[in-house]
Formats: structure tokens, C-alpha cells, sequence
């Protein structure tokens, strides 16, 4: 049998390296485990951006922690020398009545952010590739922007690595389970047995096989990141001039997209937010087909008119998604004593990495969190299968 840790983190993808980071950091041994390689592609924190934004449309309650995360990953640029943020401004786009609007701006009015309210003339002389309807209005927040998330994972991973964490990549752990009494788990990989006091388990898409007893029903989905060449080149995309944005619809579709950040060869990203099919990481396609690659460029034309321009390339990914699209991070419900869980972030967890980080030591170290958690509590109503149900027949109803 391998030797004992404090503590074994099974996935090392955004969040899992982020919590190894914290947690050797404090002085604890860790021992982390991840299926593939060091910041790789085959999960959901991969892509060359992630938008990053204060005003929080999903819910107010989300604000304290996006404050600490953007210190956080003020601390990770210097702690590593690596470029990981770009604040280059936010445009929140949509009828006064939209979710991303109207949400964004009661958000920003409860924690007294900094913001401007935008007419849709105003929008097009300062941001010129879009162009809103008349009836459209976007908050702009000079605070938002991107977040890069492989490089984000690396340095996690290095100052993990510097604070002496033992991390094994291409090392899949098969299961685990909780020692008798209640206290300490056994983990299994395909050659080892590891045994530590805590178990940490953030798997992304995998949380289905991985989490099945932790009470929530997950639904894993594919999505897609399309790169497209502007028409009249990246010049107007630029990041000095171009904000990223998120837009929805009158039907409540949304997008979001991001400035040219890889040079003028690298065009600008795109994606529908959600939207996505099911799928788990053993079925999803990731081809991207001709029909997929229309319906973006249908979304995009009388928006963005520079766009679509030409594909440059496009690349799946996927989303772990729970009923009412909030997290599930705390102890686990079945096993406190032993084991947390990050998981389910729903499509918009990688602006909170670096505080999830945090907070997962927290609750590894003392059992609770001084940040407020209550909404990724897993057994909370509305993330409970009922509630699930509830919803599909609402959509149903429809
Ligand atoms: C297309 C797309 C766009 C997005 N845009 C944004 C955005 O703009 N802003 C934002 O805030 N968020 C965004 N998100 C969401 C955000 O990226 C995710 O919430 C976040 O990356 C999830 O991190 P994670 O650690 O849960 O998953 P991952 O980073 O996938 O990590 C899970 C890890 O667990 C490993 N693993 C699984 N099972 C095992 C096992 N048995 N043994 C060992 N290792 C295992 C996996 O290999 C993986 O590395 C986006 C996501 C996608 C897909």
C-alpha cells in the first residue's frame, strides 16, 4: 500500500488545481490525481479564454466571491509571472426586460459596482462591431474581461508542485470509498491503493460516474467555441478596443464572444451559451458539423456584421450542468467527515477558479467557509431530482 496524505484531490482540471494549490500551500500533503495531462483539452478548462465579469446576472449572491477571485488571480500573475487576465471591459447586451440586461444591472445597483448603461446608439459609436437593435441596451462594465484558462491551470498546478504536492497526470483514479467509522478513504488507481484523511473530488464532466451519491442530477453537455476570421481582419477585434460580451435575444438565446487576443491570425471567439446537446465524456462528437457552424453565423450576421467572416477552427467542450444551474461545493452529504465535493458549475465556473480554490481548503481544513456558499449547498430544494422533474415539465408545458 503507497503511503498516507492529508489530503487526495481526484481531477486536476480548473478546479481541482486550483484547490491543490491552496491546500499545499497551508501545509498540507497532497496527493493529486488526473486522468490526462497537465492542462489539457479533453475536459471543460480548455479554449484560450474565459469572460470574466462583476455585474452577475445568475445571481447577485455570487458577487463577494467574483470580489476575492479577481484578487486571486491578481495574486496568481504574481506569484508566476504568467499572463492570465485581460481586463479589456464587458458589454451585457439585450431588451430591457433580458435576463443578461435587466439582471446584470440589479446586480450591479445591489453591490454598488462600477457600471455605465449603454443606449444602443451609444454602443455602436463606442464599440463599432456591434450593433445593437434599437430596443437593445447593455450595461458595460470596465471591470470585465478574460481570463485565460490553460494558463491558469499551469500555474496552479506550479505552485503546487512549489509548495511540495505530489501530482500524477495520466493516472486515472478508478474508485474511492470512505474507511469504516466514517473517517479517511481509500483510492484506487489501475496499479495503487492510496489512503488519506480527505478526500477532494473535482471532476468536471465526469462528476455523473465519479458523484452519483452526492444527490444531484448532473447533465453533461456538449458545446462549441468557434474562432472565426473578421471580415476586414482582427484590427477592429483588438482587445484595446473590442470589450467581450454576452448577448441574448429576444427569444432568450444567448452569445458571447471575446477581442482577437492571438494576433491577426487567431480570429475571434464565439459560442452559444448553453444551447449545447447531451452528452458524456465517453459519447460527445467533437466534430463540429456544417449545419452547427450556419446556425452560428446566422446568430452573429446582423449583430456583428464583421462576423462570421471565415471558420478558423472550432472545438467542443463540455458543460456539467445541475437543475438550477448553481454549483455543488461543500462537504459531501453522505460522507462529511471525509470528503468534498466541486462540482456542477453549470457552464460559468472558470471566473470563480482561484475562490473555489480557496474555499475547498477551507472546507477540507475546518468543515465551513467565512465566503458565502449557501447556494452550492447539494441538498438545497431546487437542485434536488424533483425539482429537475419539475422544470422538465415546465419546459414540457411550454
Ligand atoms: C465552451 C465553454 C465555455 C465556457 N465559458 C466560460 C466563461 O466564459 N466564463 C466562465 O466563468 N466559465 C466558463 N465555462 C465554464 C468553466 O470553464 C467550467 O465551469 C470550469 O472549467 C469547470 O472546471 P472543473 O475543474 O469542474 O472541470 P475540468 O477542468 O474539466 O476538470 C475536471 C478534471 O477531472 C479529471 N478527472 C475526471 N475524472 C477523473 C478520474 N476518475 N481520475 C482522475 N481525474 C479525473 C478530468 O480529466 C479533468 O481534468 C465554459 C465552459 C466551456 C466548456
Amino acid at each position: 500500500m503507497a503511503a498516507t496524505h492529508d489530503v487526495i484531490i481526484i481531477g486536476l482540471g480548473g478546479m481541482g488545481s486550483a484547490a491543490a494549490h491552496h491546500l499545499a500551500a497551508r501545509g498540507l500533503g497532497v496527493l493529486g490525481l488526473e486522468r490526462y495531462g497537465p492542462a489539457h483539452n479533453r475536459g471543460s478548462s480548455h479554449g484560450g479564454s474565459r469572460i470574466i465579469r462583476q455585474a452577475y446576472f445568475e445571481d447577485p449572491a455570487y458577487v463577494p466571491l467574483l470580489l476575492r477571485s479577481y484578487e486571486l488571480f491578481e495574486k496568481l500573475e504574481r506569484d508566476t509571472g504568467r499572463r492570465i487576465a485581460t481586463l479589456c471591459g464587458g458589454t451585457m447586451i439585450g431588451n430591457s426586460g433580458s435576463r443578461v440586461f435587466a439582471g446584470s444591472l440589479r446586480s450591479a445597483r445591489q453591490w454598488d459596482l462600477p457600471y455605465e448603461v449603454l443606449d444602443a446608439a451609444e454602443v455602436r459609436r463606442r464599440f463599432p462591431t456591434l450593433t445593437p437593435a434599437e430596443d437593445e441596451w447593455a450595461l458595460y462594465e470596465q471591470r470585465a474581461g478574460l481570463v485565460r484558462p490553460e494558463a491558469t491551470v499551469a500555474a496552479h498546478i506550479q505552485l503546487a508542485l512549489g509548495a511540495g504536492a505530489d501530482l500524477r497526470f495520466e493516472e486515472p483514479a478508478v474508485r474511492w470509498e470512505v474507511l469504516e467509522g466514517g473517517r479517511g478513504v481509500r483510492v484506487y488507481t489501475a496499479d495503487e491503493v492510496h489512503t488519506a484523511e480527505h478526500l477532494v473530488v473535482c471532476p468536471g464532466a465526469w462528476a455523473p460516474e465519479l458523484l452519483a451519491d452526492v444527490g444531484v442530477p448532473f447533465t453533461v453537455e456538449r458545446q462549441i467555441m468557434y474562432w472565426f476570421h473578421p471580415h476586414g481582419g482582427t484590427g477592429p477585434f483588438d482587445p484595446e478596443r473590442q470589450p467581450v460580451y454576452v448577448w441574448e435575444d429576444a427569444e432568450g438565446t444567448q452569445i458571447y464572444g471575446f477581442p482577437a487576443i492571438e494576433g491577426p491570425e487567431g480570429g475571434a471567439k464565439v459560442a452559444f451559451f448553453r444551447k449545447g446537446s447531451v452528452c458524456t465524456p465517453q459519447t460527445i462528437d467533437r466534430t463540429v458539423h456544417d449545419e452547427e457552424v450556419a446556425a452560428m453565423a446566422a446568430q452573429l450576421r446582423p449583430r456583428i456584421p464583421r462576423l462570421p467572416g471565415r471558420l478558423r477552427k472550432a472545438v467542443t467542450c463540455m458543460y456539467t450542468t445541475t437543475p438550477d444551474e448553481h454549483f455543488v461545493l461543500a462537504r459531501h452529504p453522505v460522507h462529511p467527515d471525509a470528503v468534498t465535493v466541486a462540482c456542477g458549475f453549470s457552464g460559468h465556473g472558470f471566473k470563480f477558479v482561484p475562490v473555489v480554490g480557496e474555499i475547498v481548503a477551507d472546507l477540507v481544513q475546518d468543515g465551513t467557509t467565512g465566503h458565502p456558499i449557501t447556494l452550492f449547498d447539494p441538498r438545497r430544494r431546487s437542485a434536488a431530482p424533483a425539482a429537475a422533474e419539475e422544470h422538465a415539465l415546465e419546459e414540457t408545458a411550454r
